[in-house]
């Protein structure tokens, strides 16, 4: 928990978005200061080319104690950027948003809102996405397989227009994995996560900054960060190739009874039928050393075991928190 930090702390990656800066600032600042509670602007430079480190700096010393800058050396990405950001948050409540003004900072209010009724995690939901045709379908493809695996919980992950409670973000600061997907990793330890409608905004101005190889790359970190299934499926394919060469094994050798030996091609069939037995027994080899693999991986990334969220009867409790709400020991799985 934050002492003397502000009340609010919000999160914006930036990476060569020098046309947008200004005006998100701006807006962002407006909206803040009209929620008339201590905040912080952190903006994060996620290794930008262009002129918005500049730009970042010189909002910090016009904005002194509002506006923090956070200046990584190279790209890491959107998802890192923002980890940059909540080890450097303050505040009681984290709100992410993106820099090119299609999260509208307007929406902010909402999202604390909504966090005062006792949520930890507040997801959003884009209306009218303003995106192309392809973000939209892989989007679709990322949240049906994420509702698939998880169960549920939320519509839309791929909007980063979100909130956090200050122990949600301590919680996910302490997995130190290279490659992190925040908003499952963030439901992961949360209690309560609700959603809200947002509105979405077309990019203001320049490019989606996803390549298309960036979106592949966090497919990848999203479903290895989800799940170790697909080390299982190889055991689980290994499997069924074995089962069918055994099948058409048995098959052949019946046919060879009723039709004599030149049925099958004079055993050539039979290696076929041989061959496949031995391609599924390596794929379920490969398949175990996935399981150990995975294991491997699990420790490796050494996130906690679960996480305690409060804990009641042992002198000073917090006051005013939705955490006051709960009257027993959270422990959660991660
Ligand atoms: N971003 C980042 N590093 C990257 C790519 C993107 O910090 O490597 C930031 C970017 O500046 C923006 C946010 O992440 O604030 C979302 O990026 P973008 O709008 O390009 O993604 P899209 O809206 O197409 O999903
Ligand atoms: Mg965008």
């Amino acid at each position: 928990m934050t002492k003397n930090g502000p009340y609010l702390s919000v999160v914006v990656p930036v990476y060569n978005e020098q046309e947008n800066l200004d005006e998100l600032i701006c807006k962002c600042l407006l909206v803040c200061n009209s929620i008339e509670r201590p905040y912080e602007l952190i903006l994060v430079d996620d290794g930008s080319r262009d002129r918005s480190p500049e730009i970042i700096s010189n909002a910090v010393f016009e904005n002194q104690g509002k506006v923090i800058g956070v200046f990584l050396n190279r790209n890491y990405g959107q998802h890192a950027a923002v980890m940059a950001g909540f080890e450097e948050s303050k505040g009681e409540v984290i709100v992410t948003l993106d820099a090119d003004l299609q999260n509208p900072p307007e929406e902010i209010p909402k999202l604390i809102n909504e966090i005062e009724k006792g949520f930890d995690v507040v997801g959003s939901v884009r209306l009218n996405r303003a995106d192309t045709i392809f973000r939209k379908l892989s989007s679709f493809l990322v949240n049906k397989t994420v509702q698939k695996a998880t169960g549920v919980m939320m519509h839309d992950y791929g909007c980063m227009l979100r909130s956090y409670r200050r122990h949600v973000v301590d919680a996910m600061l302490m997995c130190h994995e290279r490659s992190t997907f925040i908003p499952i990793l963030a439901n992961s330890f949360a209690r309560n996560t609700t959603e809200i409608e947002v509105r979405h905004d077309k990019r203001s101005n320049g490019k989606s900054k996803y390549s298309l190889w960036k979106l592949v790359n966090l497919q990848f970190d999203l479903m290895t960060s989800m799940t170790t299934f697909p080390l299982r499926l190889l055991s689980v394919i290994g499997a069924v190739i074995s089962i069918t060469g055994m099948g058409f094994g048995a098959f052949l050798f019946l046919m060879r009874l009723i039709y004599g030996p030149r049925w099958s091609a004079q055993g050539v069939f039979t290696l076929f039928a041989i061959l496949f037995i031995f391609i599924g027994a390596q794929f379920i080899g490969m398949g175990l050393m996935g399981e150990y693999i995975g294991r491997i991986y699990k420790d490796v990334r050494a996130r906690p075991r679960y996480f305690v969220q409060q804990v009641l009867g042992r002198g000073i409790q917090k006051q005013g928190s939705s955490l006051e709400l709960l009257n027993n020991k959270s422990r959660r799985s991660a």
